[in-house]
């Protein structure tokens, strides 16, 4: 991004049904360098985890009665930070012109002449759609597509719209906020010429794992949307194009559809399990998010050492950061290098290093450790005290990633949890702590998953009752086909 976004300027942006893949690339540049994000309720928190780490976050749910009150707060807000000359990511559902408020927005933006930039994303009603297997326009089926608001501002908030050029004129309909309304809805369809045997969908929290969808028709969809007990968001779907789902979708067949995972970081680095049950649908939080710091320490004469042993991937970037700064041809440092990970072993790998992954070590006086300065200097105490030992910084948890900890906890979507090493317990516990949770109340509502049983009989003894153990899991493969084979609520 040039210059122009230095001078800082309000971005009111389309954050996508849900899904938080589902987000366009110029959203996600304008995310990362938000001073300032103002999201609604219905933005995947997810998405939070894309800014600063210093982004100041403002939650902007909107209380059903609060309503107008709110949206001029809002306002006020972003017209606030636009003087301030932040870039201002103002963060709504969907798409922000389909039933956002952005004209509002953009009329006090205007008044105060502060620049901005609308961004669009893709609305629920297209996607929902998409995701439940149905295609909102068909050659057959469909040759016409409206949004239509399924509620309205008046007292009794029944949507006023024109009943019969939409019964009679529009094939496919999405009725956006229609749920407390759909007797009305399909009563005024009806009486307005549309056929009783009319398909209707009713999508809720469609793209995300929580997706569950109804099928009917008017004449009964209102008695089924009770009975499964439908709520908001969901997207009521009329028109013949709904026949095009056919028992379930392509998106709720993944074989990790509808599986809730908090997978526990001990690091800054993406999990490669972590993906890969993305890849099979899941749902999945990398939790906490990392930063970070470095500190000065003294350096140790390198080439003095016959081992070094580097405790994550994380601390080899630290490393190579450290001697370019120092100017430090690696040429001149002779020792082995050693690792515990296949991971760190590939980020070596990057830099033109090999080394041996260790399980069992003796460290010998010419052994050097690098470690960090809080998790890994302890564990340097515990297990390798008579090598030497430097920590380059210490990473930090971001505060932003307890607020989005407790925005998915909110919209139950943790469900289950993997320790994937020790260090992970402790990283959650304390993690826990800060969001004012114990482990008592996690537990209960969760399924723990360790990778070994020394992980678990760890757990246990932080109180992680419930913990799961399958001695097994040790890679990406079997933790993969123990989550399918655990009798999951997808
Ligand atoms: N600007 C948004 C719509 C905001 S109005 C967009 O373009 O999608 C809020 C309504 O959107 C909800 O009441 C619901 O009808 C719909 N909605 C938003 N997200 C949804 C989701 N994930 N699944 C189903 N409906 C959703």
């Amino acid at each position: 991004m040039g210059e122009e976004v230095k001078k800082g300027k309000v971005y009111l942006v389309g954050a996508g049904p849900g899904d938080k893949r589902l987000l366009t690339i110029k959203a996600l540049e304008v995310l990362q360098i938000a001073d300032v994000i103002l999201y609604d309720r219905l933005v995947n928190p997810l998405l939070l985890e894309s800014s600063k780490v210093d982004a100041e976050l403002v939650y902007c749910g909107k209380l059903p009665d609060r309503h107008i009150l709110r949206q001029e707060a809002i306002n006020e807000k972003l017209v606030q930070f636009g003087k301030e000359n932040k870039i201002v990511v103002r963060l709504k559902g969907g798409d922000p012109s389909v039933f956002g408020r952005v004209a509002e927005e953009i009329e006090a933006l205007e008044t105060e002449n502060i620049p901005y930039e609308v961004i669009p994303g893709i609305t629920a009603g297209i996607a929902a759609a998409t995701y439940a297997g149905i295609s909102v326009t068909h050659r057959q089926h469909g040759g016409s597509f409206a949004v239509v608001t399924g509620h309205n501002k008046t007292e009794d908030g029944k949507p006023t719209v024109d009943w019969h050029s939409l019964a009679k004129g529009i094939d496919t309909i999405a009725f956006y906020m229609g749920v407390s309304n759909l007797s009305y809805i399909s009563n005024q369809l009806l009486l307005n010429g549309k056929k009783s045997s009319t398909p209707v969908s009713i999508i809720q929290w469609g793209t995300l794992g929580k997706q569950k969808v109804v099928t009917g028709t008017l004449e009964n969809i209102t008695e089924k949307a009770k009975l499964h007990h439908i709520q908001n968001p969901a997207i009521t779907l009329v028109g013949d194009v709904n026949q095009l789902r056919k028992n379930k979708s392509w998106f709720e067949k993944q074989p990790l559809f509808g599986r809730h995972i908090l997978f526990v970081k001990t690091s800054s680095e993406h999990s490669e399990t972590a993906q890969a049950l993305t890849d099979l649908g899941a749902d999945v939080f990398e939790f906490p998010r990392w930063n970070w710091n470095e500190v000065h320490s003294k350096t140790p004469l390198w080439s003095d050492y016959e081992e070094i042993l580097f405790l994550s991937p994380t601390i080899i970037d630290a490393f190579f950061e450290k001697i370019r700064k120092e100017q430090i041809d690696i040429r001149f440092i002779k020792a082995k290098f050693l690792c515990l990970s296949e991971l760190s072993k590939r980020q070596l790998q990057k830099y033109g290093c090999q080394s041996q992954k260790i399980r069992h070590w003796e460290p010998t006086e010419q052994s050097l450790v690098i470690g960090d300065a809080i998790y890994d200097r302890q564990k340097w105490q515990e297990k390798w005290s008579n090598a030497d030992y430097v920590s380059l910084g210490y990473q930090e948890i971001v505060p932003q990633s307890i607020q989005t900890f407790r925005r998915l906890w909110d919209e139950e979507r943790i469900e289950t949890i993997v320790f994937p090493n020790i260090k992970a317990i402790k990283v959650f516990v304390d993690a826990l702590k800060e969001a004012s949770f114990s482990v008592e109340d996690v537990s209960k509502c969760t399924e723990i998953i360790c990778y070994s049983e020394e992980i678990a009989n760890i757990a246990r003894a932080y109180q992680f009752k419930a913990a799961k153990v399958n001695a097994t899991l040790k890679d990406k493969h079997q933790l993969i086909d123990r989550l399918l084979t655990i009798e999951g609520k997808g």
